[in-house]
Order: structure tokens, then sequence, then C-alpha cells
């Protein structure tokens, strides 16, 4: 089948809606070490890591030996028996989770993980009123949906969700721009007293992001999520942190995101997926034994911790524990920011650097100040054809960004960022 062929078939028997990068779609064959192939042989360094799955590295050799090994005894049983994978794998993040008493629970993605959350707090709490963050992006089943806030990837909502903050609010030209991180953050936490203040009944939870992902790598201020757990716990709400793209070591820093915010104690429960497998389709929920043990209706995922994906996980968190690649994440990302930091105020169209550790943001904004998706587009054309994967995000679709496999090289790290500042000088030039 020809490339033109394979593109011509996928776009008349998949959805629309269904995102597809680049104006030639690229036909990815085969990976290894941070490099991807396509089916014409061209080489790409991957920042992008299939959004944020792969974790380690392409083609971990420990991955896919734990895998074989795994298909050549049994693919797949039932959670209705006994699973050693699984039961490995669910000791080994229990023990990563810093959550007191730990359950851990498994599924085949983040939404669903989000999703099986949300069932436990508002059984736990007795309530179906959830808090969610504006510019947040939980999945794509119904009540993931729900309590999205970004509403381009939102188009249903169960029901009216109250939002409390928004990194978007502190954009250029609105009033919260100018504000300093603490006066920000007193802002947000008085307006979500005022949120709580003005609902009925009881409230479940509040689902975060530590750091809004699809919302085009977007912190909330250092300590912030602590200060919203004081406010939550006076009313015994529970702290929900979405792990999805945050968890693992990907932000250098700490292991998880929630821990730039733990000031005021652990989150109630943790959602976690994407990197986990290394691709491998596994997610899942860690939450104290009180709040797992109090649904007891979804008692089965057919697939979730199946053998194949927990033998896969358990190998690739092995390895990145072994080879410390939070500590490289945190290394290569500075390298990236060395050499990006620099285009804000040197390149006219990039507004912002932002992130942590090998999770960074680069926005894109017009002349006048204004959102440019075009830009963003054009930078990753330009990039593709230079050989380097990125992807965009944000509310506005106006965010480059930037997210290799932790194994990162510093040589690598170099490389990508060469690349990209030369399509960021290019960018609306043509
Ligand atoms: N939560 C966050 C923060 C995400 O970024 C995503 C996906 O991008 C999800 C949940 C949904 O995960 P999945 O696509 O595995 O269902």
């Amino acid at each position: 089948m020809t490339h033109a062929e394979l593109v011509k078939r996928h776009r008349a028997v998949l959805p629309e809606w269904l995102a597809l990068y680049y104006e030639e779609p690229i036909d990815v064959e085969r990976g290894e070490g941070r490099h991807v192939w396509d089916a014409e042989g061209n080489r790409y360094l991957d920042f992008f890591g299939g959004i944020l799955t792969t974790m380690t590295a392409h083609a971990l050799p420990e991955v896919t030996a734990a895998v074989r090994e795994q298909a050549g005894k049994v693919l797949h049983t039932s959670t209705l028996y006994l699973n050693r994978p699984m039961v490995e794998l669910a000791e080994r993040v229990a023990e990563l989770s810093g959550i007191d008493d730990p359950r851990v629970f498994f599924t085949t993605s983040g939404t669903e993980a989000n999703d099986t959350a949300l069932l436990l707090a508002t059984g736990f709490r007795g309530s179906n009123q959830v808090l969610a963050l504006r510019n947040s992006y939980h999945g794509r089943s119904f009540s993931a949906m729900a309590v999205t806030g970004n509403r381009s990837w939102s188009p249903t909502s169960l029901s009216p969700v109250q939002t409390a903050y928004v990194h978007g609010s502190r954009r250029r030209g609105t009033p919260l721009a100018d504000l300093s991180d603490e006066a920000f953050t007193e802002a947000c936490v008085a307006d979500l007293e005022d949120v709580l203040g003005q609902l009925n009944g009881t409230v479940a939870c509040l689902i975060a992001e530590p750091i809004q992902g699809v919302g085009g790598f977007a912190a909330p201020p250092d300590g912030m999520l602590a200060r919203f757990k004081e406010v939550l716990d006076r009313h015994g709400i529970l702290w929900i942190s979405d792990e999805v793209q945050t968890g693992w070591g990907r932000t250098g820093e700490h292991f998880w995101g929630w821990q730039a915010h733990d000031a005021a104690g652990a989150p109630d429960v943790v959602t976690f997926a994407k990197g986990i497998g290394n691709g491998l389709s596994i997610g899942g929920v860690i939450a104290r034994a009180e709040v797992m043990n109090s649904v007891r209706a979804n008692s089965i995922s057919t697939f979730g911790g199946s053998p194949i994906t927990a033998a896969g996980a358990l190998a690739n968190l092995d390895h990145l524990i072994a080879n410390d690649l939070q500590g490289n994440a945190a290394r290569t990302g500075a390298v990236l920011r060395e050499q990006l930091d620099g285009a804000v105020g040197r390149i006219p169209a990039v507004a912002d650097v932002r992130g942590k550790g090998l999770m960074i943001g680069v926005e894109l904004v017009r002349d006048d100040g204004t959102p440019a998706p075009e830009l963003a587009t054009e930078v990753l054309e330009q990039t593709r054809r230079d050989g380097l994967l990125i992807g965009k995000g944000g509310l506005e679709g106006n965010v480059l960004r930037i997210a290799p496999p932790l194994s990162l090289t510093e040589p690598e790290a170099r490389e990508g960022a060469r690349i990209l500042l030369a399509a960021l000088e290019k960018a609306g030039q043509r």
C-alpha cells in the first residue's frame, strides 16, 4: 500500500474528528531510543514520545523482553483469576505513590482511570458535584469530558462543573496577568472559596492536573494546589491529582507532579496512564483504602492490568528507577531550557517558554500579541521536514509541546533545540 493510499483509506474509514498531525501524515513504522522511522525510511528525533507515552525509550529491550516472555505464556486471563504481573506492578506503584495505605486499580487508559476516580470520589462522598479547573483535559469519555474545562476538547457537559482556576486567565492583557505568583495564588484560592460558597450541599472532589498537558504545559505556581487542599480539607472534599502526563518523574524535580504542592499532604486519589506502560495501554487509580474500597459496583475491568501490559509496565518502571531517568529529565530539561529560554525577546513570535523537566511548552503569538495557532502549525511542519517531531496544544492551539522520552541525551537535547529554534526563526516569514 502506498503512503497516498494509506492516507485515503484512513480518511475514508476513521472519524473526521480524529486528530491527525501534518499535511502529509507520518506513517511511523519503527522506533528505537529517542528516534522513530517512517515507512519511507525517514528518521525523526522524537520530542513528543507518542503524546508522552514513550516514557523511557522506543523499543526498550527490557520491555520488549518482558512482553515477549509473557506473550509466550498467556496473553490474557481475567482479573477474576490471580495475575502475578498485576500484583507485582500494584505493589511497585503503591510503594512509589506517596499515599497512605494505598490501593491500586488498573485500567486501560487515562480516561478510564479518571472515570474510575470520579466514581470513587462521588461514591465515597455521596455527591455528584465535582470541581475541575478551567482549561483542563481529563479524557474522552462522557464523564471525563464533563470535567474537562477546555471547551475545544469537550463537546458535552454532564452537569455544570464549577471551575476554580485558569492558567489562561493569566495571559498577557488580562487582569490577572501582572500578578505575582503569590498574589495569583491568593486570587485563585479566593475564587475557589467563592465557588464553594455558592454551591449547595456536598461537593465530592476537585480533579486537577498538576501541569495542564493538553492545555499547553501550563503550571500553576508551586504550592497553589496545597493551598487548595487546605480549603478542600476544611470541607472534606477529595483531591484527585490527574498525573496522566506528569507522573513517573517527567517533571524532573519530583516523581509526581503533585509533589510541587505537597505542603498540605498527598492527594486522596491519583490517576495515571500514558508513560507507565511505555506505549502499552495501561492506566490506573491509586487511592487510600477507605476511598478505594468504598465503591463496590465497578468490580472488574476486563483488560485493565492484563498480564502482558503489567509485565511490560513493571519492566519499564524498573528501568526508569534503576537508571534515575527522573534525574536525567531534570538535567536534559535544563539543557533544553538553556537553549530555548533565550528565544523569548529574541524571536518575536515566542511569548513564553515554560514547564518543568522534559515537559516544556513554547507559546507563540502574533505581532499584536494574540495567540498564533497558524505559527504553531508552521513550526510543526518545518521541524518535521528537518527531522524533529513535536506536539502542539493550549486553549488556542498556539503552544508547542516538547516531551521527549526521559532517556534523552544531552547531544539529542541540543540537536532538537537547534532544529526547533531554526524553525521558530523562520516562522511567519514565508
Ligand atoms: N488526563 C490527562 C491529563 C491527559 O493528558 C489525557 C490524555 O491526553 C487523559 C487524561 C486521557 O488519557 P487517555 O487518552 O489515555 O484516555
